[in-house]
């Protein structure tokens, strides 16, 4: 190793800097050491087993505008769907026939097509038949309708996602154009915590305007918020987007790359500052390297894979970044080639609900 080369502390004692210049490094005598003390921190805090969540797209009706992404209201390219109580059971079922120990409801923010009663009652029958955890990733509900949350955690869903993109207050009002601001998405978080959900967040890696000092600051912010689930992937410019329009006509505004290193140096340096949580291998990773996205995820920190078990029917109209790596295969092809290439690298199969062990 040369005298220019970063010795990474150990994971307790990250600071600032060692984020920084660990994410801006390209020395495999320095990252080979960053991708074996996250997969050493994730064996000791994690275990071996990666935790199957079956994701369901419920609808991609969305109300919002959020600059990066293909189902925002102003794209009139798509066709719009919502599905029904039983096509959601029927998703369910296909989970569970998988062995899948949790569900991720997933929709566009509308409160008009996801009411509260609604999604009360849609949580209550899934209960009926089910013992899986349920996450929801609904976003916000207008300002101060704390009581949505709290019928859904009391109808039996346990955790709530919600991203907060970045930590930079002026890109989070530029990503989300008309938001109250990120604060109010931070509080919504803590709400969420209180009521009693597990929290997960995440943010995009390489969105134009994105400095490298913002990402570190992401990278901290999990640790402040002590998330259960933190989700982190690339930007995947849309072309039916503001953002993925300004990525292609304004080349110097890309500062971090949106690229698979990157993706895999954020999972890492992730899993030393968060050791607990639960965090996936997302299907944007696996969508820029469709044959070893999810394995390199996984050696890198991360212990969890969410299988898209939405109708086929549905799944190629939820597009928030093109060609979604889970829209080409059959949920069945899907999860046997996913259990194989899981084996395949020595871990196993997660049994259960894998909870947090952040209460652990
Ligand atoms: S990111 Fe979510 S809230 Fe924003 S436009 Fe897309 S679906 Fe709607």
């Amino acid at each position: 190793m040369d005298k220019n080369s970063i010795v990474i502390p150990d994971w307790e004692f990250l600071t600032h800097e060692d984020i920084l210049q660990l994410l801006r490094s390209e020395d495999k005598n320095v990252l080979e050491p960053l991708w074996q003390q996250a997969d050493e921190v994730r064996k000791r805090f994690v275990g071996e087993e990666v935790h199957l969540r079956g994701l369901i797209e419920v609808s991609n009706i969305c109300t919002e505008q959020c600059a990066y992404c293909g189902i925002r209201v102003k794209n009139p390219h798509i066709k719009r769907y919502r599905m029904t109580l039983e096509e959601i059971l029927e998703s369910v079922r296909m989970a569970q026939r998988f062995g899948y120990g949790s569900l991720v409801l997933q929709a566009g923010e509308s409160a008009a097509v996801m009411p509260t009663d609604w999604v009360t009652e849609v949580i209550k029958e899934i209960r009926k038949i089910s013992d899986q955890a349920i996450t929801l990733s609904l976003g916000e509900r207008p300002e101060n309708d704390w009581q949505a949350y709290r019928d859904w955690f009391s109808a039996g869903a346990n955790r709530y996602l919600i991203r907060f993109e970045t930590s930079n207050p002026e890109l989070f009002q530029r990503l989300h154009p008309g938001h109250p601001g990120l604060e109010r998405r931070l509080f919504a978080l803590k709400k969420l915590r209180e009521i009693g959900f597990e929290i997960g967040s995440g943010v995009m890696i390489g969105v134009p305007g994105q400095t490298w000092d913002d990402l570190a600051n992401d990278i901290e912010l999990f640790r402040t918020l002590e998330l259960d689930m933190i989700g982190v992937g690339p930007f995947l410019p849309h072309p039916e987007t503001p953002l993925g329009r300004e990525f292609h006509e304004n080349p110097e505004r890309r500062i971090v790359p949106n690229n698979e290193e990157m993706t895999l140096k954020t999972v890492a340096l992730t899993r030393l500052v968060c050791p607990k949580a639960n965090i996936p291998a997302t299907t944007a990773l696996a969508c820029i390297d469709r044959s070893m996205g999810h394995r390199n995820g996984l050696a890198r920190g991360a212990n969890v894979i969410m299988p898209n078990v939405t109708p086929e029917k549905y799944r190629q109209l939820y597009e928030i970044y093109p060609s979604k790596a889970s829209t080409a295969e059959a949920a069945e092809i899907f999860d046997k080639i996913l259990k194989e290439k899981i084996l395949s690298i020595g871990r196993k199969i997660g049994k259960g609900r894998g909870n947090s062990m952040n209460k652990k």
